[in-house]
C-alpha cells in the first residue's frame, strides 16, 4: 500500500528518525513536514534533511504567531524562504501551516493581524508558485475571501493551489474552495465516533480532491486514540476512507497519494 500524509509535524526533541523509519514500514512513500513557528519549522527542515525525497517541508507562520512583536520581520522571513527556488531537499515544496483560527476568541485586531499574516503568506506562495497548507477554524468567511484575493489563478485552474488542513465539514466549504483549487485533508478525525457529519461530507468531494494526513502529534486516530500521533497512523485512516467510498483501502490509498504528490511533489512524481 502506497501511502502519503499530507500534513505532519515534528519537533527537534522527537527521534524523527526513528518517526521516519516507522512511516516508511508502515508504507509511506511521502510526507509533508509542516512547520507554522519556529519550532515547528526547524522540524520540519530537519525532517527534510534525514529523509530527502521522502520528508518535504512546508514552512510558514500559522495564525499564533500573528499578533507576536516581531510577526512583520518574521512573516516576511517566512515569505522569501518560500520564494526561494527549490533548489535543495530541504527548501520549501509548499507555505505551510498558515491560516485563521477564530476559535480562542480573538480581538478584532488580533484577527485583523491573523488576516494580515495569512494573506501575505498565501501571495508569496503564489509568486512562487508553490501550494499552501492551510488551517481554517471558525474562520470560513474570512478564509474564502483572502484565498479568492491571493490564490495564483494558475495554481486554481490547475487544482494545485493548496490542501485544507484537517477538513471537518461541512460540504458546502468544500464546494466553495474547489474552484479556488483546493484538495481536502482527512485527518485522523475521520475515525472518530462523533465525525458522522464529516464522513457524509466526504462524498461529496471529488475524489481527486481527497488527501490523507494525521496532522501528528495531534489527532491520533481510532485504534490509537490516546498515543501520540505520527505519520504511521495514517494506516488506520485509510481504512475508513476506503469504507466511505466503497473502495478498498489499496485503492483509496492510491488515489490519496496520487493526489497528494500532483499537489505537493509534480517534479518528484513517479
Ligand atoms: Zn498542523
Amino acid at each position: 500500500m502506497d501511502l502519503f500524509d499530507t500534513h505532519c509535524h515534528f519537533d527537534a526533541a522527537d527521534d524523527i528518525a526513528a518517526i521516519l523509519e516507522r512511516a516508511r514500514a508502515a508504507g509511506l512513500v511521502g510526507l509533508v513536514a509542516v512547520g507554522g513557528d519556529d519550532a515547528a519549522n526547524a522540524g520540519a527542515r530537519l525532517a527534510a534533511r534525514l529523509a530527502p525525497g521522502f520528508a518535504f517541508p512546508a514552512l510558514g507562520l500559522d495564525w499564533s504567531c500573528a499578533s507576536a512583536p516581531d510577526a512583520d520581520d518574521a512573516a516576511q522571513l517566512a515569505a522569501a524562504e518560500v520564494g526561494v527556488s527549490p533548489a535543495s531537499a530541504q527548501s520549501a515544496i509548499a507555505a505551510g501551516e498558515i491560516g485563521l483560527d477564530y476559535s480562542h476568541g480573538p480581538t478584532a485586531a488580533e484577527k485583523a493581524a491573523q488576516r494580515a499574516l495569512f494573506a501575505r503568506q498565501v501571495a508569496a506562495a503564489a509568486e512562487a508558485g508553490l501550494p499552501c497548507s492551510v488551517h481554517s477554524r471558525e474562520a470560513e468567511e474570512d478564509t474564502l475571501a483572502i484565498l479568492r484575493e491571493c490564490v495564483s489563478p494558475t495554481l486554481a485552474a490547475e487544482g494545485r493551489a493548496g490542501s485544507l488542513h484537517c477538513f471537518v465539514g461541512p460540504a458546502s466549504f468544500a464546494e466553495r474552495l474547489l474552484p479556488l483549487g483546493f484538495s481536502f485533508g482527512l485527518s485522523g478525525i475521520l475515525t472518530f465516533r462523533n465525525a458522522d457529519s464529516l464522513r457524509a461530507a466526504v462524498p461529496a468531494i471529488p475524489r481527486e480532491r481527497l488527501l490523507l494526513e494525521t496532522d501528528s502529534p495531534y489527532l491520533a486516530p481510532v485504534p490509537m486514540r490516546g498515543r501520540k500521533c505520527e505519520p504511521a497512523f495514517v494506516a488506520h485512516t485509510v481504512r475508513v476512507l476506503g469504507k466511505i467510498l466503497g473502495i478498498e483501502p489499496d485503492e483509496a490509498a492510491s488515489i490519496t497519494t496520487e493526489n497528494a504528490m500532483r499537489l505537493f511533489c509534480p517534479k518528484a512524481r513517479r
